[in-house]
């Protein structure tokens, strides 16, 4: 293995920087089930703020507030409506299901943003055999479909319609950060449209761990019993809610960096055979392989190389820029990827 690794796998690699752990190391702390942490209780005033909600939950991972946000909108036996790619229904292990008993209904779609009418057509009406649909679902930025950010109007359009039919809405923004970053509307522009909404401070904000769920007063409420139940009540952890005030304060203005570079290394890929490459909207560039390239005999010539990414498919390949990839790491892994993919496809690889 070369010295120094290019780790383009996920923003969630980033190590937390000497002023980060400074932070931890000085932040006040108290037992938070107990409602005596001055530091979370700081962090989720300021997401509250932030969203434009009543209130905000610190959740260990961003998986929890989503499967807590489920939990507070559906019942066992109701419907749950999200898009084909999403992390809730593919990467939360059937967690709807396992955690919250609901029903998944998936919808297909080109760049994540699900068809309104889709939508609307699987809610269906009132009637002694059907479950009902108490949730729809959406994910901005979206991870599977290479960090793509859903239109506002999108937005707005699907949530008045939903909301009309008395359903709601939760957001999965994990990544919300790059959306606000990328387009200037602001995170309570975005939040105003949804019930509640989850964002992680460990993708790309740097932080070693933590999320948070934003949404009403009575919401809150229900998603902190739920924490508990799932084991998620944590004691002395404004420790870590201190690392997620300093990646706030410093961690999110810099996202503008890691667009430029994923922009970057997307243009720096493009033309190469056998490889097709999407224009990043954010921080994700999605590849795809093809001639006889596969994403693993690919992923594991680059890593001989020192350049990481991610495989998303037999030949697709996901690579994020971060805190921890600067310019030269960028021109390394466009520099490696070239001469690797070049190689191997003149030699008629695999
Ligand atoms: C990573 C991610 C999550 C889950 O976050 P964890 O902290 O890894 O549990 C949820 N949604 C999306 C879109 C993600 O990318």
């Amino acid at each position: 293995m070369p010295e120094t690794v290019v780790d383009l796998r996920s923003d969630t690699v980033t190590r937390p920087t000497r002023a980060m752990r400074e932070a931890m190391m000085t932040a006040e702390v108290g037992d938070d089930v107990l409602g005596d942490d001055p530091t979370v209780q700081i962090l989720e005033a300021r997401i509250a703020e932030l969203t434009g909600k009543a209130g905000a939950l610190f959740v260990p991972s961003g998986t929890m507030g989503n499967q807590i946000a489920i939990m507070c909108h559906a019942a066992p036996g109701d419907e749950v409506v999200l898009e084909r790619d999403a992390h809730i229904f593919l990467h939360e292990q059937g967690g709807i299901a396992a955690n919250a008993g609901c029903l998944a209904r998936v919808i297909a779609s080109e760049t994540g943003a699900i068809p309104i009418d889709e939508v609307l057509a699987s809610i269906r009406s009132e009637n002694i055999h059907h479950a009902r649909v108490r949730l729809v679902c959406v994910e901005n930025t979206h991870n599977g479909h290479g960090g793509t950010i859903l239109p506002l109007d999108y937005l707005r359009d699907l949530s008045k319609s939903v909301h009309d039919r008395g359903v709601a809405m939760h957001l999965d923004g994990a990544r919300l950060w790059h959306a606000w970053i990328a387009t200037g509307t602001s995170i309570a522009e975005w939040a105003a449209h949804v019930d509640s909404v989850q964002m992680c401070f460990s993708k790309g904000l740097g932080a070693p761990i933590g999320s948070i769920l934003a949404g009403e007063a009575d919401l809150i409420a229900a998603a902190r019993r739920h924490r508990k139940r799932l084991g998620g009540g944590m004691r002395q952890v404004g420790i870590l809610a201190a690392a997620c005030l300093h990646a706030l304060d410093h961690h999110v203005d810099r996202l503008a960096d890691d667009h430029r570079r994923a922009r970057e290394l997307a243009a720096g890929l493009e033309g190469l055979p056998g490889v097709s490459v999407n224009e990043p909207q954010t921080n994700i560039v999605m590849l795809d392989v093809g001639e006889g390239l596969t994403a693993e005999s690919l992923l594991a010539a680059l890593a001989e190389r020192g350049v990481r990414m991610f495989q998303f498919g037999p030949t697709r390949i996901r690579a994020t820029t971060h805190l921890d990839v600067d310019d030269s790491g960028i021109a390394r892994a466009v520099e490696v990827f070239r001469d690797v993919a070049g190689r191997m496809a003149g030699a008629g690889a695999p």
